[in-house]
């Protein structure tokens, strides 16, 4: 597998949750940090982005963000970061943030979270990414998730093969292990996108 320098970290923007779920981020942002992987994540200063961010960057480690206009009009992005990409909007964020990623890490989160790891999961299958992709099960929160993926298999939308697109981990500090250990996703993924 081609060494791996930056991971794109989905997380929540909610304030709201468990200090669980919040804990979990700063692990994860300090052990990142730790390992010498630089973060990509949306650039937001609340909820579980903030505490990634400023663990990581607490810890020494780089942080970019890469945030829409309006979002920043609004007042919503980090303010220390060592880069924050401003773009047009959300696809071209979301865009750049994998072009800026070798690797994804999903944390719990809401709406914007799972459509993040579903669209990485989505594109890995059609080899327009080819990286490792380890969600965090804090909590057992993806337990749901994790079935209905399952399911997509078993009911047939999807080929046994594409199961191991994904790799699950419970502690935060299982991420750098995780993604050293993923299994390589080839390069003619697209070959097997189809089931006929
Ligand atoms: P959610 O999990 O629904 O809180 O959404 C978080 C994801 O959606 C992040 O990874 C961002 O890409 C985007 N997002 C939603 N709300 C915000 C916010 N207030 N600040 C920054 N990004 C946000």
């Amino acid at each position: 597998m081609p060494s791996i320098r930056s991971v794109c970290v989905y997380c929540a923007s909610s304030e709201r949750t468990s200090v669980i779920y919040h804990d979990a981020a700063s692990r994860l942002g300090r052990h990142l940090a730790g390992e010498g992987l630089a973060v990509v994540y949306g650039g937001g200063r609340s909820g579980s982005m903030g505490r990634v961010a400023g663990a990581a960057l607490a810890a020494g480690g780089q942080v970019t963000g890469v945030m829409p206009r309006f979002m920043t009009d609004l007042e919503w992005c980090h303010t220390s970061l060592t880069k924050l990409h401003i773009v047009d909007d959300m696809h071209q964020r979301k865009r750049l943030m994998l072009d800026l990623a070798d690797a994804v890490v999903a944390l719990p989160g809401g709406c914007g979270t799972l459509e993040e790891l579903f669209e990485v999961i989505s594109w890995k299958r059609l080899g327009l990414f080819l990286g490792p992709i380890v969600i965090v099960n804090v909590n057992g929160f993806y337990e749901p998730c994790l079935e209905l993926l399952e399911r997509t298999i078993t009911e047939g939308f999807m080929d046994t093969k594409h199961g191991i697109m994904w790799s699950v981990v419970t502690e935060p500090e299982e991420v750098a292990a995780a993604i050293r250990c993923a299994v390589p996703w080839p390069t003619e993924a697209r070959s097997f996108a189809v089931l006929r």
